[in-house]
């Protein structure tokens, strides 16, 4: 029997999973077999065969303290005890008001509401559509979306409307919607062309603010995106912070908003939000948004909501996971790791096969150079992957592009083992 009381079965877990589950982003006519992983614990996740990974991806960005974090689990077993889930239209509970008190204590002062769901790519949902309807409820034709190239904003049809059309999107193209993507202007003069462009039929500005993830951890510098917010402002734009992977302390400061002057009118988090530890999603917007919904107009109501919106075990973990990160010893870590990269990226800069390297807070990334074109599907990536798997660090490279985004739990002597290993793969890939 195993610990599920089911009978034992013959075939190993990958075997089985083989027969019957699908994996994400994975072609799984020729995918080796999933590691089967036991525990996870700290930085280190363990497998079937007792063999020990440092996590140096934060399990897809989402873990900041550690896997398996005794207090998370301490807040989220005793809430588990009272109330596992209630539908959230018509009730409420003390975790999702609570939160969503912490939450707006730690964000810009102009943020004033909180909306849950379950995941990055319904945050980004629900920004466009409360975007959208805040122009709508106020008789205003304005339904254009603007967005940046190379942006990756998740993978439902509304949030792959405004992220960069790639082979990832490329079977549903004609089927997302028209949004206007356009390169960072970085000068006065693309500014001023940025500026020319925001016509009155301009609804909203989305971006992933300083790093742009998936489409390849572009860094871009916050007095460029400063000036866009300015400028979206003036023209009466709303404008959206993507910080579904910035957010929490990845880029050194709580939120990568927290590095500008300018304030988003609406951000969406998930990812960290519970530390990594449940699924959730929040999109959190200014009073003014929210009140261009208040009416006696039914048809003016934000007719949207998921059934797990506001999970009780979700929010309990959020809380707990917000106040980690909220002790000194988080914010320490933070800076520690931070400081580690910097030193890294002085000794690796040189290296022939290293360019455009970058770093912004705990995420540091560079590019391979393989001397050729290359893109997400090169064979160099899964060569890297499996060089790492093997010396038993997590590090998922995008393509050519390799970066650590580690949890804070992560210990000096583990960063400087990826550093070291990264070195020496360098030198013999
Ligand atoms: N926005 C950004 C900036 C992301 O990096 C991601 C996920 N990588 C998403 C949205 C989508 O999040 P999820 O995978 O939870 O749907």
């Amino acid at each position: 029997m195993n610990e599920y009381g089911h009978k034992d079965s013959l075939l190993t877990l990958s075997e089985r999973d083989q027969k019957v589950v699908w994996h994400p982003f994975t072609q799984m006519l020729n995918a080796d077999s999933p590691i089967p992983i036991i525990s996870g614990e700290g930085a280190y996740l363990t497998d079937d065969t007792g063999k020990q990974y440092i996590d140096a991806v934060s399990s897809w960005w989402v873990n900041l303290h550690g896997h398996s974090h005794p207090y998370i689990i301490k807040k989220m077993m005793s809430q588990l005890l009272k109330l596992e889930h209630v539908i959230f239209a018509g009730f409420t509970h003390e975790p999702a008001v609570l939160y969503a008190e912490m939450l707006l204590s730690v964000l810009p002062p102009n943020q004033a509401r909180v909306f849950y769901s379950d995941n990055g790519s319904t945050a980004v949902e629900v920004a466009l559509k409360m975007a959208l309807q805040y122009w709508y409820n106020q008789g205003k034709a304005k339904t254009k979306i603007i967005a940046l190239n190379h942006s990756y904003h998740g993978d439902t049809f509304g949030s792959m409307s405004v992220s960069a059309r790639s082979t990832f999107t490329a079977p549903y193209n004609e089927l997302l919607f028209q949004v206007e993507f356009i390169d960072i202007p970085v000068t006065r003069e693309e500014q001023v062309i940025f500026e020319a462009q925001l016509d009155d039929s301009v609804a909203a500005f989305i971006f992933e603010p300083l790093i742009q993830g998936s489409g390849g951890m572009h860094m871009y510098e916050p007095e460029t995106l400063n000036q866009m917010l300015e400028i979206c402002r003036k023209k009466g734009i709303l404008t959206i912070a993507d910080e579904v992977m910035t957010g929490f302390g990845r880029t050194g400061k709580l939120f990568a908003v927290d590095h500008l002057i300018q304030k988003p009118d609406i951000i969406c988090l998930s990812k960290g939000i519970t530390g990594g530890t449940m699924p959730m999603g929040a999109t959190t917007c200014t009073a003014s948004i929210y009140d261009a919904f208040l009416s006696d107009d039914k048809g003016k109501t934000f007719f949207h909501g998921h059934s797990y919106t506001a999970n009780p075990l979700a929010c309990s973990a959020a809380i707990a996971s917000l106040e980690l990160l909220l002790k000194r010893s988080s914010q320490q870590n933070i800076s520690i790791i931070s400081q580690k990269h910097a030193a890294f990226a002085q000794e690796i800069s040189g290296h022939p096969k290293v360019s455009n390297l970058r770093h912004l807070g705990t995420i540091i990334a560079f590019d391979w150079n393989t001397g050729e074109q290359t893109s997400y599907f090169h064979d160099l990536r899964n060569k890297i992957y499996h060089f790492f798997l093997e010396k038993g660090i997590l590090l998922r490279p995008l393509g050519n592009v390799i970066y650590i985004m580690p949890p804070y739990c992560v210990s000096i002597e583990d960063l400087d083992y990826i550093y070291e290993k990264i070195q020496e793969a360098l030198n013999t890939i």
